[in-house]
């Protein structure tokens, strides 16, 4: 891939405002996906395309990634980044609500990486354990959400945000098939391992 042309969207991106995922965040996701060399990777929540470029780079041989986005002005951006960086084979673009379109996908997937609307953790984990491959990985970022899911701060217009947050944290932590670990790195990432 283009580092030169990466660097281009990344910059975009934060001069934008997009939410794109943070340098430690990526680097802990990147040692996931050098670890258990995903064929198919399932994302939610495509933005502007940085993540999924960067994560297209660790794909195994003939993999690829879906990955699924709501906004239309984000998906078109996407689609030109994607295609800078040369990476158009390998990453599929569902333009939609991931409320309507995950259940209707029928994949399995290796690595699920949630990076969506807060409020709609717990449906997506419903939804990332159901197409999730043996052995597979969930990945959630933004899980902390500023520190608000730890602390006893409820009375904030993002208590919803935050109440799901903690409703997704109680789900994989309490699952029997699920090996959880949440860490404080960027905005807090939760990984759960499909045993
Ligand atoms: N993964 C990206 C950042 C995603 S930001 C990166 O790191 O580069 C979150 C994105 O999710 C936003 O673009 C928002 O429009 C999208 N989104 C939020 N809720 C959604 C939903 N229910 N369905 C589809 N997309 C959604
Ligand atoms: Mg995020």
């Amino acid at each position: 891939m283009n580092k030169v042309e990466l660097e281009k969207i990344k910059q975009k991106a934060l001069e934008d405002k997009i939410p794109i995922i943070m340098d430690d965040t990526l680097e802990v996701v990147t040692k996931i996906l050098k670890q258990e060399h995903p064929i198919k990777i399932l994302e939610i929540g495509t933005a502007v395309g940085y993540s999924a470029i960067c994560f297209s780079e660790y794909l195994s041989q003939n993999g690829w990634i879906d990955t699924i986005e709501r906004d239309k002005d984000r998906v078109a951006e996407a689609r030109i980044n994607i295609k800078k960086a040369e990476v158009e084979e390998k990453i599929n673009i569902y333009e939609g609500d991931a409320v309507e379109i995950l259940p209707t996908l029928t994949e399995k997937y290796d690595v699920v990486f949630i990076d969506a609307s807060k409020g709609k953790y717990p449906f997506f984990l419903k939804e990332a354990i159901r197409c999730l491959n043996k052995n597979g990985v969930i990945i959630a970022d933004n899980i902390l959400y500023k520190g608000y899911v730890m602390s006893d701060y409820n009375k904030h217009k993002q208590r919803t945000a935050v109440r799901n947050l903690r409703e997704y944290i109680a789900e994989v932590t309490q699952n029997p098939d699920l090996d959880t670990q949440i860490l404080e790195v960027g905005d807090g990432i939760a990984i759960s391992k499909k045993k």
